[in-house]
């Protein structure tokens, strides 16, 4: 009897010690060698080092086609995402020289073939929301056609956005990014849950607490130095996205 009690006892130690954040690759890992923002590669190398996820912008192009590629107009050129074709946009060369900017189509099909690591979908906000709603509906296709839908998560600023995947993928998660409501709003608008910046979450430190009093989930953007790191490891957020996210691994192993 006694035993059983200390073996529960370190069970729910162990349970305890492993609630550590999980490690989101900003982007993917784009800060390893070779890799890109948002490249296919950049999914690969967070893959490869084990991170629990990899996170990718996903445009809505003007010839309503998905594609993957963080700012709305690609710096050095005039090409706006959303008023440009998928056809000129995939023509734009990324800065490792070795790849172009992919469809989300191309994507997926990578992310089918890398079982381990989960995928991070943020939509952007779009110019209308009846584009967003198109949007939304083109990615839950997408992601249904390749599998993949039960390793994603959703993110988006725009709540139009995460209302509409709410109602598309009742199964999925869905995480807000504008850091402009409390846990308990989110609560009613039925999201799993908070994804903040690093600043929101230093202002409102207490909002985590609150979410995981709510049954909500908190992850926080972007977590680069090792004393943020070491900061929101202690806040308890359940997952950190971060630009390097063998640092962050190497922290949570100490
Ligand atoms: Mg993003």
């Amino acid at each position: 009897m006694k035993t059983q009690l200390v073996m529960a006892a370190l069970l729910f130690a162990g349970g305890v010690a492993a609630a550590q954040p999980k490690v989101i690759a900003h982007r993917g890992y784009w800060t390893a060698p070779g890799s890109a923002q948002n490249s296919l590669s950049s999914f690969a190398k967070a893959d490869s080092v084990g991170v629990y996820g990899s996170e990718i912008d996903v445009w809505l192009t003007a010839d309503d086609r998905l594609i993957v590629n963080h700012d709305r107009v690609y710096k050095g050129t005039d090409i706006d995402m959303e008023k440009a074709t998928a056809r000129e946009i995939m023509q734009i060369v990324l800065p490792n020289g070795t790849e172009n900017i992919p469809s989300l189509d191309a994507y997926l099909e990578l992310v089918a073939s890398k079982p381990a690591t989960r995928l991070i979908l943020e939509m952007k906000s779009l110019s209308d929301l009846n584009r967003e709603d198109l949007a939304a509906e083109k990615i839950a296709r997408a992601l249904r056609k390749h599998g993949v839908l039960e390793r994603t998560d959703i993110i988006a600023f725009s709540i139009n956005a995460c209302l509409a995947f709410k109602k598309l993928l009742p199964e999925t998660k869905i995480y807000y990014l504008n850091g402009d409501l409390p846990p308990k709003s989110i609560k009613k608008l039925g999201l799993a849950g908070i994804d903040y910046s690093v600043k929101t979450l230093q202002e409102h430190p207490q909002w985590v607490k609150q979410a995981h009093d709510l049954g909500l989930e908190v992850n926080v953007w972007t977590v680069d130095s090792e004393e943020e790191m070491k900061y929101f490891i202690d806040l308890g957020v359940d997952y950190i996205t971060t630009d390097y996210p063998e640092r962050l691994q190497a922290l949570l192993e100490q």
